[in-house]
């Protein structure tokens, strides 16, 4: 998007784009008052693992509570923030907070459960980013390998950029994973080089599955791929049972979406894992 705005700079002048700076300028505002007054909040979705059966994590996923508008989604929060550093203030808060969550939940009992956070390009440019991580996992004693950042495609297109961002983040022996697989620009020869460990297939590719032979077919073959590299894989936005039974048929490690859990308050994970329903659990391989 960033790339259109950059070629269409000649039409700012044009009043229809004068509005919309000025909306893009109000909602910036709106957004740094709504950190300042704690407005965000963080709602997670179960990972279920297919070899443990059970869920093994869960995905952050922020959401806005407007006081006016209600409940607002990342696509109200995360395009506006990203065009500057207010994406490096709200990503160290949702940081903040998934550890902060975690930590409740280990003395809850869970104690093995993962988190993951996603992480826009521009947090990981932050130089300040690692030592930030570092510091959350020592003041909330937190195993580094229970702590997953998902991060798009888009950030290995200047691999020689972000290759030491992910080798420090990776030396703190947190997990790395590439989000939305398969919809961005990624060369194979970056899964190679990069200290990644997980794969998660894009949800426009589960989405037609049995049905659609290609989807079948990248999924397939994302899989393969995977398995080859020594890479785990996540596939999101599993809405029926009939994607399931083909994704564990074809090796696929773990399963998100709408048929396990939507994305739910942090107080309803706990009941989730204790009572997951037993029909999922005795999937046939
Ligand atoms: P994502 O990381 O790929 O997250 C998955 C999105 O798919 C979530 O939407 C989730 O609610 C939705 N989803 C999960 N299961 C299903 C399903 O079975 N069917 C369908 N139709 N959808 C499903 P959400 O929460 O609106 O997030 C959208 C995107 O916003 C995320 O995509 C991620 O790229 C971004 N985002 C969300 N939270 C954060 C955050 O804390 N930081 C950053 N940087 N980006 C975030
Ligand atoms: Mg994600
Ligand atoms: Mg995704
Ligand atoms: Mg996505």
């Amino acid at each position: 998007e960033a790339k259109n705005n950059g070629r269409n700079c000649y039409a700012f002048y044009h009043p229809r784009l004068t509005q919309k700076a000025a909306h893009h300028l109000t909602r910036e505002r709106e957004l740094h008052r709504a950190l300042i007054n704690n407005e965000f909040l963080l709602h997670f979705q179960p990972q279920f693992s297919l070899l443990n059966r059970e869920i093994t994590g869960v995905e952050a996923l922020i959401r806005w509570n407007h006081p006016k508008k209600g409940l607002l989604t990342p696509a109200e929060i995360i395009p506006v923030a990203e065009t500057n550093k207010l994406i490096i203030e709200i990503g160290n808060w949702i940081l903040t907070e998934a550890c902060r969550q975690l930590h409740q939940w280990r003395m809850e009992g869970l104690v093995n459960l993962r988190m993951a956070v996603n992480v826009s390009i521009r947090q990981l440019a932050d130089k300040n980013l690692q030592k930030f991580i570092a510091s959350l996992l020592h003041q909330y004693s937190l195993p580094a390998h229970l702590l997953e950042l998902e991060i798009t495609e888009s950030c290995l297109q200047n691999e020689l950029i972000y290759i030491s961002c992910l080798e420090q983040l990776k030396q703190l022996g947190i997990l790395i994973t590439i989000d939305d697989f398969g919809t961005g620009y990624s060369c194979l020869s970056s899964l190679k080089n990069l200290p990644i460990h997980r794969l998660k297939i894009d949800q426009s590719f589960v989405k037609g599955i049995p049905q659609d032979k290609n989807d079948c077919a990248i999924a397939t073959t994302i899989l393969v791929l995977a398995q080859k590299l020594n890479l785990e894989v996540t596939a999101e936005g599993i809405e029926t049972f009939d994607q399931t039974v083909f994704l564990v048929n074809q090796g696929c490690h773990e399963l998100q979406g709408y048929l396990f859990s939507k994305p739910v308050v942090p107080g309803k994970i706990p009941g989730l894992i204790r009572e997951f329903p037993d029909q999922l659990k005795n999937i046939k391989l």
